[in-house]
């Protein structure tokens, strides 16, 4: 069997979602929200199946989705691209990373990570021989640094993966931060494969600004997006690849031989869904934030010392303060012990350089998220 694989244990996600489903605990672990989608998109779903045409549809994703991403970028971050030659719908964000990390990257080339990372690009990038270079971020404010930057890039760098907003730690990064980025992905000839699947959940009036919209990045960016976060409906697996031509003709290679194509009916909903009125975004960030506000008071009001979440479904804790030093066991405790289940965040640095540090998904119900912190109560009693 290939190693890579096979030394990999099972992704966090769901290990907690199972263990949540074992204890009947409340999943406040794996990101999904409680919420079952916009009704007129799930319409649109149901109705493309029943009317529409359920053959394969074209590999680089229908005509009518890949225009309406173009349209929605436009509209939303000012970009421009072009739907024909910049555009490729896959399935999930998921496939975008491997196409783009496997498309990309050769035996022997360095790519530079930032942990915390998401958990399925350490591997893929493994996969595809690259050699990763970590620049670790440090709570609270998980900043990029000059320094940092310096130590990872070096002439090697083919390129670097970039999550912004940033799972696990509902942080955005600043102008300054990304302008530094730029500059360094400018001077070593480096691809920023760039992970925005949570463009649209930021909060307090904060605007996403996209990788490739940079001084010099938009000939040397790959763009990434998924429905799954815009619509709440993390099921439905439709992914966003934008890139320069030389890029993406390249990324089409790779994509027809991972998935080649998406479900039809699921492409012509989100094609309707990503022409909604702003009214729908602003709402949906809306009322993640009043959740984030329920849980995060609460939270507080039990004497947890949380990390302000800016995008993002999660909110985290610092545990230090309570003489926590392993989130993991802390996570098990809490889960096993008190019936709440979430996600130690070392599970997201290659070596767990940090450990202080537990996600909480809030894209819950007001009813779940307080049944949550109730129990969380008794836990905080136990620990002081
Ligand atoms: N990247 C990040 C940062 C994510 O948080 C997620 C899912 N939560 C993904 C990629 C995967 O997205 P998808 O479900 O569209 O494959
Ligand atoms: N991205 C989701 C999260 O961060 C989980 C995705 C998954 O389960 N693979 O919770």
């Amino acid at each position: 069997m290939n190693r890579l694989f096979a030394n990999l244990p099972t992704t966090i996600f769901e290990v907690m979602s199972s263990l949540a489903r074992e204890t009947g605990a409340i999943n406040l672990g794996q990101g999904f929200p409680d919420d079952p989608g916009p009704e007129d998109v799930r319409r649109a779903a149901a109705d493309a199946v029943l009317n529409g045409y359920n053959q394969y549809p074209s590999m680089m994703g229908i005509p009518e989705l890949r225009s309406a991403i173009a349209a929605h970028y436009k509209h939303w971050q000012g970009v421009d691209l072009d739907a024909n030659t910049e555009v490729m719908v896959t399935s999930g964000a998921t496939e975008a990373l491997a196409g783009a990390i496997l498309g990309i990257v050769e035996p022997g080339d360095e790519v530079v990570l930032f942990e915390p990372m998401y958990d399925a690009y350490l591997p893929l990038v493994r996969l595809a021989g690259g050699v990763p270079k970590f620049v670790t971020l440090q709570p609270p404010h998980f900043r990029l640094t000059e320094e940092a930057l310096a130590q990872a890039f070096s002439p090697k760098t083919k390129a670097v993966v970039f999550n912004n907003p940033l799972n696990p730690t509902a942080t955005t990064f600043s102008d300054e931060d990304l302008n530094l980025l730029a500059d360094f992905c400018r001077r070593f000839d480096a691809i920023a494969i760039s992970d925005e699947v949570w463009e649209h959940v930021v909060f307090d009036g904060r605007q996403h600004r996209p990788i490739l919209a940079l001084d010099g990045l938009r000939e040397r960016s790959v763009k990434i997006g998924s429905a799954g976060k815009i619509f709440s409906l993390t099921g439905w697996k439709v992914g966003f690849v934008c890139a320069a031509p030389p890029i993406m003709k390249v990324l089409a290679k790779s994509h027809q031989f991972l998935t080649f194509t998406t479900a039809p009916n699921l492409q012509h909903a989100v094609a309707y869904g990503l022409a909604k009125d702003d009214a729908y975004f602003e709402d949906m960030r809306k009322n993640f934030a009043r959740s984030r506000d329920r849980f995060t008071d609460g939270l507080r009001t039990l004497g947890f010392d949380v990390i302000p979440s800016q995008g993002t479904y999660f909110v985290n804790i610092d545990i230090a303060p309570l003489g926590e030093t392993d989130d993991v066991a802390f996570c098990r405790r809490l889960v096993m012990e008190h019936g709440v289940a979430a996600i130690p965040v070392s599970a997201f640095y290659a070596e767990g350089a940090v450990k202080n540090v537990v996600r909480f998904c809030f894209a819950k119900k007001d009813s779940t998220l307080d049944a949550g912190l109730e129990r969380l109560a008794k836990a905080i009693k136990r620990a002081a």
